[in-house]
């Protein structure tokens, strides 16, 4: 388990490979698809609360913008390699095409283990960082946001410190902010939402409903436990969810408003939670679930825990946490897996919303930016089941990137390529 982040640039180049013997993009174009446009890393000099220097190592790679402006999240976390940088970058470029964004796919992340940092260390950390890819981002160049450790308040220092260099505000260069200095509402929210909107959508369409359904969720962060709560109002029953630290587990279902008011990474970790009894991160994606929804990090479902699943849906919050292996064990055992393509495509979403906004100079009401989130993936949803059942794809990942590799296919034809 963990981030094989070699493996998972190897992993989505092998997905994308299954859904080209489907779409037939000319075989120029699709070469070009698999591989970054640029990658950059940065060194970051910083220092310590003690006075000590020590050096970060960083990176932004811009993988594809055929058909817009690149965008995608920063993540900090002691795993990143420029390699999973690059597969996440690819995944967003993938993404955006399949919910019809106009945008490409970007990725960033600092080697830090937040944990080890106070607030004045993250707040250097995240200037010098913005100040190294400064020249590559902008509103129509590249768009960061949000990813695993980072969120509001690290938006807010990244757009101050371009502000900073450019002489003037400017809201529009990074999405996820907190909403008194142009975020959107609904945004914090957005990725969760996504997840139990597709999770509801999916539920409909094999002839079932939420209020009939247990959930186990792997990860608890910002993206699990928004789906957990959204999930628990639509009436599905939260039976285990977890983090780095362990898992909780209740037949009857885990008070999931309880748990996020205790739970805060580092100080109130779920192993101390005392209101659910204790299981590991392994036995809960064996559980006997309807749904399991993982959403903490990549490849936690390799084809050894796909022979063990019990659920009968798999739904992807977190990016790429499903293995080809374990995609052809599901495929053989008749579990369907809604791909981190489409289930965790609520975050960019909105985060397009709030670009949208900051650019017109206008702001939307909640309810507004919840309707279009909502209906963007009700038609993606909707297209994606029509590709799989037309195309005799294997599963619907493979139909999702038939889907998004044909649409930038179709973008890179009408460009050409340069010079
Ligand atoms: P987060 O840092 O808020 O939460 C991650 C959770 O996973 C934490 O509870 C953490 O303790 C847990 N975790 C970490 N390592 C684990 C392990 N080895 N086993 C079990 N649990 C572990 O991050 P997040 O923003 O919620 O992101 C979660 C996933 O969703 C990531 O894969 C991310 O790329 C993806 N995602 C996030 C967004 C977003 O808007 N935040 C958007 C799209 C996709």
């Amino acid at each position: 388990m963990g981030n094989q982040s070699d493996s998972m640039l190897s992993n989505m180049r092998t997905q994308m490979d299954r859904a080209q013997e489907y779409a037939q993009v000319e075989e120029n174009i699709f070469t070009r698809m698999k591989h970054p446009e640029r990658t950059l890393t940065v060194t970051l000099p910083v220092l310590r609360d003690d006075g000590e220097l020590e050096l970060f190592e960083g990176y932004r790679c811009q993988f594809g913008a055929a058909r817009g402006p690149y965008k995608g999240g920063v993540r900090y976390h002691p795993s990143v390699t420029m390699e999973e940088v690059i597969a996440l970058a690819g995944l967003m470029t993938s993404k955006t095409a399949l919910v019809d964004l106009p945008y490409g796919g970007a990725k960033g992340g600092i080697i830090c283990n937040p944990k080890d940092l106070s607030r004045d260390e993250m707040k250097r950390i995240t200037r010098r960082y913005t100040e190294g890819i400064r020249r590559m981002i902008g509103p129509k160049t590249d768009i960061p946001a949000p990813d695993m450790n980072t969120g509001p308040r690290e938006m807010a220092w990244m757009m101050d410190t371009y502000s900073v260099y450019e002489g003037y505000t400017v809201p529009e260069v990074v999405t996820g902010k907190p909403p008194v200095i142009g975020g959107t509402p609904g945004r914090v929210e957005a990725t969760g939402r996504g997840v139990a909107v597709v999770t509801e959508r999916t539920l409909e369409y094999l002839d079932r409903s939420p209020e009939d359904v247990t959930v186990a969720i792997q990860g608890f962060g910002n993206v699990g436990s928004w789906a957990a709560k959204l999930l628990t109002e639509r009436g599905a029953n939260i039976v285990a969810t977890s983090d780095v630290t362990g898992a909780v587990y209740d037949p009857d279902g885990i008070d999931v408003f309880d748990l996020d008011e205790f739970y805060e990474p580092g100080a109130h970790p779920i192993d101390e939670y005392e209101n659910a009894q204790h299981i590991s991160n392994d036995e809960l994606l064996r559980l006997d679930v309807d749904v399991l929804i993982p959403a903490a990090v990549a490849n936690t479902i390799t084809a050894d825990v796909a022979e063990e699943v019990n659920a009968d849906i798999i739904v992807e919050a977190a990016n790429g946490p499903t293995t080809p292996g374990a995609d052809d064990v599901l495929v053989e055992r008749d579990i369907p897996t809604v791909p981190d393509l489409l289930a965790n495509a609520g975050g960019v979403i909105v985060s397009y919303l709030e670009w949208v906004q900051n650019t017109q100079e206008y702001a939307w009401t909640k309810e507004e930016v919840n309707a279009d989130l909502e209906r963007r993936l009700e038609s993606a949803f909707d297209e994606l089941i029509e590709t799989y059942t037309e195309y005799g794809v294997p599963d619907m990942r493979t139909a999702a990137y038939v889907i998004a590799i044909e649409r930038i296919a179709e973008a890179n034809a009408h460009r050409g390529l340069f010079p």
